[in-house]
């Protein structure tokens, strides 16, 4: 039996059809929701850690890209360094979770962790390396 971590991302015309259930059902998996950020006709995303043989696994993978879903391997954790950061922003664009947003008042960068669903897509756009990724 393995486990993965998965971020399963859903574009706006499937983000409300019943695709996951299928690999409970057609490929002898079990998942857990870990996080998600699903609003009907805008694109979603979902952490979920997946069980199951490793072929199996490769199995429902495969049958969710055929469904138009995209898929990458969620990092374990992702550490913002404050003392680099310049609360430019630039992050809070790709935090489709709105885990990264500015301080309404101050525009400081703000990092609530319970909304991050460890996709890794805010780090590669920091220009000072403020968000560290553990992969
Ligand atoms: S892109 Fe980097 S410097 Fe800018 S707000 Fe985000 S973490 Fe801070
Ligand atoms: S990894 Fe970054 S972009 Fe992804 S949800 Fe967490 S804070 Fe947002």
């Amino acid at each position: 039996m393995e486990k993965r971590k998965l971020v399963l991302t859903f574009s706006e015309d499937i983000v409300t059809q019943p695709i996951t259930y299928r690999l409970v059902k057609d490929y002898d998996l079990s998942f857990n929701i870990l996080r998600a950020e699903i609003t009907p006709d805008m694109e979603g995303k979902i952490l979920i850690e997946i069980s199951g043989t490793r072929k199996n696994i490769e199995k429902g993978v495969q049958y969710l890209k055929g469904a138009g879903v995209s898929i990458q391997e969620a990092v374990k954790d992702i550490i913002l360094d404050k003392d680099l950061c310049v609360s430019c922003g630039l992050c809070t664009s790709l935090c489709i979770t709105q885990a990264l947003t500015p301080d309404k008042k101050t525009r400081k960068l703000l990092f609530d962790k319970e909304k991050c669903i460890l996709c890794g897509l805010c780090a590669n756009s920091c220009p000072l390396d403020a968000i560290k990724l553990n992969i």
